[in-house]
């Protein structure tokens, strides 16, 4: 089983453990390897960011658990770059790149807030319809990897969080289908991972994880590789759910990778 996990928050920017916790956890549940990801800093919006003199203490703080821990676990430095991220994103061991806004009139929006902002922006934006608004996201996703030279595809459908029983988007409508495969098609020749992520699974949002099953065989028929990761915000939700992800990859032939280094 895998027990390595690369997409880790912590009390640097939006989660509720220490770096150290989240170390402590992450040895006692037998993990070899850990990454932390904090939020790449974003003058944009800084609510959920580490800002940029905490991100000088994330890497500080970082480096010190590495050596404390030596011979225990193996820690990497990573970072979680958003489409907007403009703060430093050199010297890490690997990057994520994710897609948590939608810029439209020169304003960023969220779309992992609440459902009730999807339908806010679709009516002031784009004449209420949502659809348009999920080929925007994909077309912003499509660009990540150029964006942010990022090694690692983060939650590629997070525009589905609140989606669960296609209660907002018909994911099975051709229009949708053409946004996120154009996406996936330009993100497939960069030959980087896609994440297959649990983090709204153990919140409670989805049950499925980013990409969905379909998406995910889409992009694996295509050649397309994987990283398991949790997102997690605290120590508990540390592989979640990695085991069942796991199962489901080899017995579809879907391949994971060790880590974002096997790549670099
Ligand atoms: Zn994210
Ligand atoms: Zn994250």
């Amino acid at each position: 089983m895998i027990k390595r996990d690369f997409h880790v928050h912590t009390t640097f920017c939006d989660g509720r453990s220490t770096a150290e916790e989240m170390v402590l956890a992450a040895i006692s549940r037998g993990m070899d390897m850990i990454g932390f990801s904090g939020h790449a800093y974003t003058s944009r919006d800084v609510s959920w960011c580490m800002t940029l003199e905490n991100t000088e203490k994330y890497i500080a703080e970082i480096r010190r658990l590495q050596h404390k821990y030596a011979g225990q676990i193996r820690i990497l430095l990573g970072t979680e770059a958003d489409y907007f991220s403009d703060g430093p994103l050199e010297g890490y061991d690997y990057k994520i790149g994710s897609v948590h806004y939608v810029e439209i009139g020169g304003r960023l929006h969220e779309i992992d807030d609440s459902a009730d902002d999807h339908y806010r922006i679709a009516k002031e934006y784009c004449g209420g319809d949502l659809m348009a608004l999920a080929e925007l996201y994909y077309a912003q996703e499509a660009n990540v990897l150029l964006r942010t030279g990022a090694d690692v595809i983060g939650h590629f459908n997070l525009i589905e969080k609140f989606n669960e029983d296609d209660c907002m988007y018909d994911t099975s409508s051709e229009r949708y289908r053409r946004a996120w495969q154009r996406a996936a098609d330009v993100l497939l020749t960069y030959r980087k991972p896609f994440e297959i992520n649990t983090g709204a699974i153990s919140r409670g949002y989805r049950t499925e994880p980013y990409p969905s099953r379909e998406m995910i065989e889409y992009i694996a028929e295509r050649g397309g590789s994987f990283i398991l990761s949790s997102d997690s915000h605290s120590t508990e939700t540390l592989l979640y759910g990695f085991e069942e992800w796991e199962t489901y990859a080899g017995r579809h032939g879907i391949k994971i990778m060790d880590s974002p280094l096997s790549l670099i």
